[in-house]
């Protein structure tokens, strides 16, 4: 099968991550949390971006935007993307290096006169990031039919709207969110491009990473419950400290998921809350918040059970209530073999040297697995970084991505 070579210009990739990067809270660089004013004119930008490269572009009722470029057929669709909201204090690669090589293959297609024979999607996904606590990623998981609207009244933005009303500010529409869901057979296939987060390709001197695995995070709370008294006057084995225990239900979850048993979890508590919180005051509450994650469901089944049996010990020790909730369990992803083949063939093919690697985050590729094959491409992050400022990818290795993600889209065409 001979394909075309796709022009894909590290020049123009450059240009566009450095606008986007432009786009951020001025005093704390890189923040474009999702439904914000920031997020709505990167939005607008890409649509623009989308625009010119001869793609139809139309908002969602779930606020993704989508430009399409016609196949010979009108079958079922192709779709490449990511998303380019941030976290608070983030990078300007964390899903951007992935909504800009998609418009990039987009521009590349339409400048080599090549027609697909499947339509062809490109996706800036709505709120990937966690700015909507338990609701995201809010588009990905509206396209898989996987949103709770019975949460779209209580749900909040990060500027106090409902869920509802931060979809309807994007251009989305909250009361169609049925209509968008996409079924198995929709979508012929899905590729996304992410920046890794991690170490494997820097180390291995790699420009290309071909994801195998997408772990699943389980989510949950902690209250520490014991009693709040004075802290001078009660003598220290009369006390139900919640903190005391607290600390002991954090390393219990830290000695669960470095159990010898596991080969790929990783667990952490991420906020605490002491109540009442003054310095001459046993603590009475803590709340905490959790995150398991792996790629093989079974070793976080393994882990919430030490960890519930390390606290009920805890409870019983010290004399305190200890309660564990499970909020979100999200399946780990397999990437079917015969998908990571073609980003694999793909890279062989162009001469760019690849690694096998499973991801630890969670990507929108996530979702749309649950009703399309997809596949990922990582390119290599500086030092491992993510979600700070500090995050980097060289501009070529994005170009090298984009080139390799160009070409296995051009091998999916061709797939039955
Ligand atoms: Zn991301």
């Amino acid at each position: 099968m001979t394909l075309p070579d796709l022009p894909i210009d590290v020049g123009r990739i450059e240009r566009d991550l450095t606008e986007l990067a432009r786009l951020t809270e001025p005093d704390r660089p890189y923040t474009r949390q999702a439904f914000t004013k920031l997020d709505r004119e990167a939005r607008e930008l890409v649509a623009g971006w989308m625009r010119e490269a001869g793609l139809d572009v139309h908002i969602d009722a779930a606020g993704n935007t989508i430009g399409r470029r016609s196949g010979r057929t009108d079958g079922p669709v192709m779709a490449l993307g990511s998303h380019t909201d941030t976290v608070q204090a983030g990078g300007r690669f964390d899903g951007i290096a992935g909504v800009v090589a998609a418009v990039e293959v987009a521009r590349a297609l339409e400048q080599a006169g090549v027609v697909t024979e499947h339509p062809l999607e490109i996706i800036n996904f709505n709120c990937e990031e966690p700015s909507v606590t338990g609701m995201t990623p809010v588009g990905s998981r509206a396209m898989s039919g996987h949103l709770d609207l019975s949460k779209l009244e209580t749900a909040h933005d990060p500027e106090g709207r409902t869920l509802a009303e931060a979809i309807d500010f994007l251009g989305g529409n909250h009361t169609r969110l049925t209509e968008l869901i996409r079924k198995p057979g929709d979508v012929h296939g899905y590729l996304e491009l992410h920046i890794e987060q991690g170490l494997v390709l820097e180390r291995a001197g790699c420009p290309v990473g071909v994801v195998t695995h997408i772990a699943g995070p389980i989510r949950g709370t902690i209250t520490v419950t014991g009693r709040a008294d004075h802290a001078g006057a009660t003598l220290m084995d009369e006390r139900q400290d919640a903190l005391c225990g607290a600390a002991e239900v954090i390393l219990a979850l830290e000695r669960a998921a470095k159990d010898p048993s596991l080969k790929d979890t990783v667990a952490t508590i991420g906020t605490a809350h002491i109540s009442p919180g003054m310095v001459n005051i046993i603590p009475g509450r803590v709340d905490l918040q959790m995150e398991v994650r792996s790629i093989r469901q079974e070793e976080k089944e393994r882990v919430r059970g030490l960890f519930e049996a390390a606290c009920e010990a805890i409870a019983r020790e010290r004399g305190l209530r200890i309660d564990v909730q499970w909020l979100v369990d999200e399946p780990p992803v397999t990437v079917p073999q015969e998908m990571q083949a073609l980003v694999q063939e793909a890279a062989k093919e162009l001469g760019i040297q690849t690694v096998s690697l499973p991801s630890r985050a969670m990507h929108d590729a996530s979702w749309m697995a649950m009703i399309a094959p997809v596949a990922m491409v990582f390119v290599p992050s500086k030092d491992g970084l993510s979600h700070t400022p500090d995050e980097w990818t060289d501009f070529a290795d994005v170009a090298a991505g984009a080139r390799v993600l160009g070409r296995a889209l051009l091998k999916l065409d061709a797939k039955e």
